[in-house]
């Protein structure tokens, strides 16, 4: 048996490529007599808004999508991912970062690695100054380097049984806790998958550079190793991301316009997308 999630962020409403993961997530976890788990992703005071966690079980109840227990609510699990940092910091495998976003961008020389901009390591070997943490706000980074020296480049497997090996590229000192949140979606993402044990992770491609790092975490913190599927996007046909500026249609605006919930969610499992829209890599 497979335990299955999704992971949405209420900081908006869900559109037709979440419709999508969630339906290849719940077929691929109830095929096998599994679970699947609806976990909400809210840790960013910024962008998330209670209103749309609303809006993510009405529109899964549409789709006749039944997720398994109570939704698991990351705002409510702060104590995990803190006692994860803690460990991570005894172990030396953190530092605190001080940088603004301005700094960062302004001393930034080096490449960039699939997972985003590399840090360019201002804080990394900094000594130890509590009187500056006290006083300042600053997030905690992993220090790569560090961690890789310990850990060998992670690899994962794809659920096609396809072996993926990171490169030292793909790490960049991710961010583990924010300045105005308590973790960070790396760090959370792996905690949460592990204490539900989850081992079935299915999410976009988009999300495929995230990996390498939380494979990292994975290690270090001696968790257990999901199988990973990410699966193609849904785009606009003329190959735009689903997105609110490029006018995404919200599942919401599809179900006002007399869309069957039940009807496109069947599509979707059958591979086939309404008119207008294409996968990212058919
Ligand atoms: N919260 C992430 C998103 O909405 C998904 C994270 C994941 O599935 O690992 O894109």
């Amino acid at each position: 048996m497979s335990i299955s999630r999704f992971a949405p962020s209420p900081s908006g409403r869900l559109h037709l490529g979440h419709a999508y993961s969630a339906v290849i997530g719940h077929d691929s976890a109830s095929k096998n007599g599994g679970k699947w788990l609806l976990r909400i992703e809210d840790l960013d005071p910024g962008r998330c808004r209670p209103e749309f966690v609303g809006g993510i079980l009405e529109d899964l109840d549409w789709l006749g999508l039944r997720f398994d227990g109570e939704p698991i609510v990351q705002s409510r699990r702060t104590h995990l991912y803190a006692d994860a940092l803690e460990r991570l910091r005894d172990q030396g495998l953190v530092y605190p970062c001080f940088c603004t976003r301005a700094d960062i961008a302004e001393s930034l020389t080096a490449p960039h690695g699939d997972a985003g901009a590399a840090y360019p390591g201002t804080c990394r070997g900094l000594p130890d100054d509590p009187e500056r943490r006290a006083s300042t706000p600053h997030s905690w980074r992993l220090d790569s380097a560090k961690a890789l020296s310990f850990a060998s480049l992670p690899s994962w497997v794809e659920a096609d049984g396809v072996r993926f090996q990171s490169r030292e590229s793909d790490f960049g000192d991710a961010i583990l806790a924010r300045k105005d949140a308590p973790s960070s979606y790396h760090l959370a993402c792996v905690i949460d998958d592990a204490d539900c044990r989850v081992d079935f992770v299915v999410r976009g491609e988009d999300l495929r550079p995230s990996t390498p790092t939380q494979r990292l975490l994975q290690i270090l913190l001696g968790l257990p190793q999901p199988t990973y599927l990410h699966h193609p996007l849904v785009l606009h046909a003329d190959g735009r991301r689903l997105a609110k500026r490029d006018l995404a249609p919200t599942l919401a605006a599809m179900r006002g316009s007399g869309v069957d919930g039940l009807e496109l969610s069947g599509q979707l499992k059958a591979g086939l997308l309404p008119l207008g829209f294409a996968f990212s890599n058919p």
